[in-house]
C-alpha cells in the first residue's frame, strides 16, 4: 500500500515550484517579450480555481491582481507559501483544506518540515457526528470505516492532483530549461552586445579625440581661411589697381601709336628734306671749300701786302715807383686819318747833353722819330695787342711758318707781352696763350669743314749758346740733359732739339701747364745764376700739322714765339770786376745772336746767297721759322723812362732795320 501522502505536504510542494516559478522569471532581463508563456499566462490558468476557492469563503490577500489565486500561509519567520488549488478537487476535499487553513490561527510558527520526512496527519474531518454512546461500539465501528474511506478518496484525489503538480512541475522545468537557455543566448547577446558597447565607446573617445583634433585643425584652417580671404581682397584690390593701370597704359600706348604714326609720316617727310639738305650741303661745303681756299690766298696776299717782316712798337706803361718821364718825351703822332687811325708813328725826344755844354747854351732835345707797322702805345692792353697778330696767327694755321718776336731791353716788357703778367690775370694773358686758344678754336671751326688739326709745343731756352729744355720734368729738371739743335731726319729741313721734350697740346689748360712749368724752370736757373732769364732767349715753338683727308691735302708749319735777351749793351767805359767779365760774356753772346738775327734778316732782305743761320744758336733754330717761306713779326719793347732813353734809341734802331727789310714771297707749306 502506497504510504499516504499530507496533503499539506503536497501544498507546500506547490508553494515551493511555485515560489521557483515566481522567482525565475523576475531574473530574466525581458520577461514581458522573451517569454511566451510566462508565469502570468500560469497565473491565467490558475484563475478558476482562485474563483472556486473565494467563493468557499476563504482568506485571500487582494492586494495584487495577480495574487488573487494565492493564498498566504505564514510559516517560517518570514516566509510566504503559496497554495495552489487544483482543478479537479472536490467540494470535500476543498472544504477540509478550508477547513485546515481555517484553523491555523496566528501563533508559534508550524516548524519547516524536513525534506524527506513524513508530517504527522493532520487533524481533518467532517464535523464529527455526535458523540456515539461508548457501548455503540458498532455505530463506532461504522463511523470509522466512513471516515477511512473517506481518507482514501482523498488520499487517490491528491495523488492525482500530485501527479498533475509533477507534470506542471516537468514542464515549467522544461520551460526553465529553454529560458535558461535562452537566457544564455541573450547573456551571451548582452556580453557580446556589452563588448560591441564597449568597443562602441572606445571608437567614440577616439572618434571624439579625432573630432578634437578635427575641431582644433578646423580652427586652425579657418585661421588660415581668414588669412587667405584677407590676402585674396589684397590681390584683388591690387588687381584692380592694375587693371586701371593697364587701362591707362593702353590709352597711353593708343595716343602714342597714334603719335607714332603722325611721327612717321613727319620722319619720312624730314628724310625727304634731308636728303634734298644733305646734296645742299654738299654743294655749299664745295662751296664753302672753295671760298676758304680763296680766303687763304687772300688772307696770304693781305699778309704779304702788310708785310712779310713786320714790325710793332709796343711802349710799356710807367710803373708805381719810376720816375715819370717829362712830357713830350715820347710821342705817338696819329695817322694820316686823323685819330681814329691806330699808331704806327713814335717820336722820342732826347736831350743831347754834350752838344748843350759846346754851345754853351742848352741844346733843345733831338727827336727821334720812327715809324713802324704798327705802334702801342703805353695805355694799350693785350687783347688789343693781339687782334693784331691774329691774321698772322691764322696764316701759321693755313701752313705758312710764323716767327714772333720781342726785341728789347731787360725790363721793357717782352716777357709780358710774350706769356703774360703776373697773377695769373686773364686780362694780362700774353700772346702765347691767346695765340694757341686762338687756334684751337680756329681748328675747330676748320673741323666742321674736314680741316684736322694737331700741335706739337717745345719751349727751349738759349743761353751763351747753350740750349735748355724749359719743359724738363723729374730728373732732368733744372739740370737738363745736352740739348743740341739738329736736323729731324736725314735730308729734312725740319730741326729738332735733342734731349727736348715735345708735348702734344690740344686745349688752353695744357698750354697753361707747360707754361707754368717753364716759368718753375726758369725760376731755378734763376737763383743759380743771377737773373739768367733776361740774360736768355726764350723759344716757344708749335708744330702745327693739319690735314683734309676727305681732299687729301696736308699743311704743316712752325708757329714761333720767341722772348728774346736783353738787348742793353755793357757801358765800355765801365771797369769790369769778375763778376761784370761774366756779365760781359753772356752779352756779348746775346749781341752776338742778336746781330746774328740782324745779319739772317739782312741776308734775307738782299737775297744774298748765303745766310748766317748757323752763327747763332738762335738763328740756327728759328732757320725754318725765317726765311722765305716764313711771316716774321718782330715786337720792339720800349720802356717808357727817360733813363732807358739811350737803351730805347738802339732797339727803334735796330727794328727800323729789320723793318725795312722784305722777304721774300711767303709760300704755304701745302703738300
Ligand atoms: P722784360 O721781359 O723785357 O725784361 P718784363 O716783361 O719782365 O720785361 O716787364 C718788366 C715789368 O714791367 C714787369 O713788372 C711787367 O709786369 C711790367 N710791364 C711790362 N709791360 C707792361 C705793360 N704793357 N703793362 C703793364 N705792365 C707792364
Ligand atoms: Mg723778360
Amino acid at each position: 500500500m502506497e504510504p499516504q501522502r499530507s496533503p499539506l505536504l503536497d501544498v507546500k510542494g506547490n508553494i515551493e515550484l511555485k515560489r521557483a516559478l515566481a522567482k525565475a522569471p523576475s531574473r530574466l532581463p525581458l520577461p514581458g517579450s522573451r517569454l511566451k508563456r510566462g508565469p502570468d499566462q500560469m497565473e491565467e490558468d490558475l484563475e478558476p480555481e482562485k474563483k472556486r476557492t473565494r467563493g468557499l469563503g476563504t482568506k485571500v490577500a487582494t492586494s495584487h491582481p495577480r495574487a488573487m489565486a494565492l493564498t498566504t500561509v505564514p510559516q517560517t519567520q518570514g516566509q510566504t507559501a503559496v497554495l495552489k488549488i487544483p482543478r479537479k478537487t472536490g467540494p470535500r476535499c476543498s472544504t477540509a483544506i478550508a477547513t485546515v487553513l481555517k484553523n491555523q490561527k496566528p501563533g508559534p510558527a508550524v516548524p519547516a518540515q524536513k525534506p524527506g520526512t513524513t508530517a504527522p496527519p493532520p487533524v481533518v474531518g467532517r464535523k464529527k457526528p455526535s458523540k456515539r454512546p461508548a457501548w455503540d461500539l458498532k455505530g463506532q465501528l461504522c463511523d470509522l470505516n466512513a471516515e477511512l474511506k473517506c481518507c482514501r478518496e482523498r488520499t487517490q484525489m491528491l495523488d492525482q492532483e500530485n501527479q498533475q503538480l509533477r507534470n506542471q512541475l516537468r514542464e515549467a522545468q522544461q520551460q526553465a530549461t529553454a529560458l535558461g537557455a535562452e537566457r544564455r543566448t541573450l547573456e551571451e547577446e548582452l556580453a557580446r552586445m556589452r563588448a560591441q558597447a564597449e568597443k562602441g565607446q572606445r571608437e567614440l573617445g577616439n572618434l571624439s579625440a579625432q573630432v578634437l583634433e578635427l575641431e582644433e585643425r578646423l580652427g586652425t584652417q579657418e585661421g588660415l581661411v581668414q588669412e587667405l580671404q584677407k590676402e585674396q581682397l589684397e590681390l584683388q584690390e591690387e588687381r584692380r589697381g592694375l587693371a586701371a593701370l593697364l587701362e591707362e597704359q593702353e590709352r597711353r600706348l593708343q595716343a602714342s601709336e597714334a603719335a607714332l604714326s603722325g611721327s612717321q609720316a613727319e620722319v619720312a617727310s624730314l628724310r625727304q628734306e634731308a636728303a634734298a639738305q644733305a646734296a645742299l650741303l654738299a654743294k655749299r661745303e664745295e662751296r664753302l671749300h672753295g671760298l676758304e681756299m680763296e680766303r687763304r690766298r687772300l688772307h696770304n696776299q693781305l699778309q704779304e701786302l702788310k708785310g712779310n717782316v713786320r714790325v710793332f712798337c709796343r711802349v710799356r706803361p710807367v710803373l708805381p715807383g719810376e720816375s715819370t718821364p717829362p712830357p713830350g718825351f715820347l710821342l705817338f703822332p696819329s695817322g694820316p686819318s686823323g685819330p681814329s687811325d691806330p699808331p704806327t708813328r713814335l717820336s722820342l725826344s732826347r736831350s743831347d747833353e754834350r752838344r748843350g755844354t759846346l754851345s754853351g747854351a742848352p741844346a733843345a732835345p733831338t727827336r727821334h722819330d720812327f715809324s713802324f707797322d704798327r705802334v702801342f702805345p703805353p695805355g694799350c692792353g693785350q687783347e688789343e695787342v693781339f687782334e693784331e697778330i691774329s691774321m698772322l696767327v691764322q696764316s701759321a694755321l693755313d701752313g705758312y711758318p710764323v716767327c714772333i718776336f720781342a726785341y728789347g731791353q731787360t725790363g721793357s716788357g717782352k716777357t709780358f707781352t710774350m706769356e703774360g703778367g703776373p697773377g695769373g690775370d686773364p686780362q694780362v694773358e700774353g700772346l702765347i696763350p691767346r695765340a694757341l686758344r686762338h687756334l684751337f678754336s680756329v681748328a675747330q671751326e676748320l673741323s666742321g669743314q674736314g680741316w684736322t688739326y694737331s700741335f706739337v709745343a717745345s719751349y727751349v731756352e738759349i743761353y751763351n749758346e747753350t740750349v735748355r729744355d724749359l719743359l724738363a720734368t723729374g730728373t732732368r729738371k733744372g739740370h737738363g740733359g745736352e740739348c743740341e739743335i739738329r736736323r729731324a731726319g736725314p735730308g729734312s729741313e725740319e730741326l729738332t732739339v735733342t734731349n727736348a721734350r715735345y708735348v702734344p697740346v690740344s686745349c688752353e689748360r695744357e698750354v697753361e701747364a707747360l707754361l707754368h712749368l717753364a716759368r718753375q724752370n726758369r725760376a731755378v736757373a734763376r737763383t743759380a745764376q743771377n737773373e739768367r732769364s733776361s740774360r736768355s732767349h726764350s723759344v716757344f715753338q708749335l708744330q702745327i700739322s693739319g690735314e683734309h683727308a676727305g681732299r687729301g691735302l696736308q699743311c704743316a708749319a712752325p708757329l714761333s714765339l720767341v722772348d728774346l735777351a736783353g738787348s742793353e749793351r755793357l757801358d765800355p767805359g765801365l771797369a769790369l770786376g769778375p763778376g761784370e767779365r761774366e756779365r760781359l760774356r753772356e752779352t756779348q753772346a746775346i749781341n752776338s745772336s742778336l746781330s746774328t738775327l740782324g745779319l739772317v734778316i739782312m741776308a734775307l732782305s738782299n737775297k744774298e746767297s748765303h745766310v748766317p743761320y748757323r752763327n747763332s744758336k738762335l738763328t740756327y733754330l728759328l732757320q725754318n721759322s725765317l726765311g722765305g717761306s716764313a711771316k716774321m713779326l718782330m715786337f720792339v719793347n720800349i720802356s717808357p723812362l727817360e733813363e732807358n732813353v739811350s737803351e730805347s734809341l738802339n732797339s727803334l734802331r735796330f727794328a727800323s732795320k729789320v723793318n725795312q727789310c722784305v722777304i721774300g714771297t711767303a709760300q704755304a707749306n701745302r703738300k
